[in-house]
């Protein structure tokens, strides 16, 4: 299986599949545990996360992106979360966010855009953020 893992530049920004640097860097996109260094993201999802953000013309807030299985535990991330490389072929595949600048259901519009007709959306309203993710199939809760 050929893993598609999104680049990085020297200083650790993530690059887009045409190679231009994006405004996400590998330490926004770290598993929260601190114990663990998985930097594995799917090239799909930074493409997506740029795009949304070039929209939105401003910062972008991760709330949570890489997960190791011990980190989503604790977390209470579902069984099977796209947040885990270790579940998705050794890629993440999803990014939890928020803005200043957009609300979370004009974000998960905006996202779920550029997403196309494969992947997983939900705008958590009451929490503040949207999930994004690149799985294989459509899913929106
Ligand atoms: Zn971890």
């Amino acid at each position: 299986m050929v893993i598609e893992a999104a680049l990085l530049d020297s200083e650790g920004w993530f690059l887009t599949s045409t190679g231009t640097r994006t405004n996400f860097h590998i330490k926004e996109a770290r598993c929260r545990c601190r114990e663990c260094d998985l930097d594995l993201v799917d090239q799909r999802l930074v493409d997506v996360m740029q795009a949304t953000r070039d929209v939105v013309g401003g910062p972008i807030h991760v709330t949570s992106w890489i997960r190791c299985p011990q980190h989503n535990a604790r977390v209470g991330g579902a069984p099977r979360s796209t947040h885990v490389p270790q579940f998705w072929g050794g890629l993440n595949k999803a990014v939890d966010f928020s803005s200043r600048l957009m609300g979370v259901n004009e974000l998960a519009i905006v996202a779920g855009r550029f997403l196309g007709p494969k992947g997983g959306i939900s705008a958590y309203e009451s929490r503040g953020f949207v999930h994004v993710d690149v799985r294989p199939t459509w899913a929106m809760w």
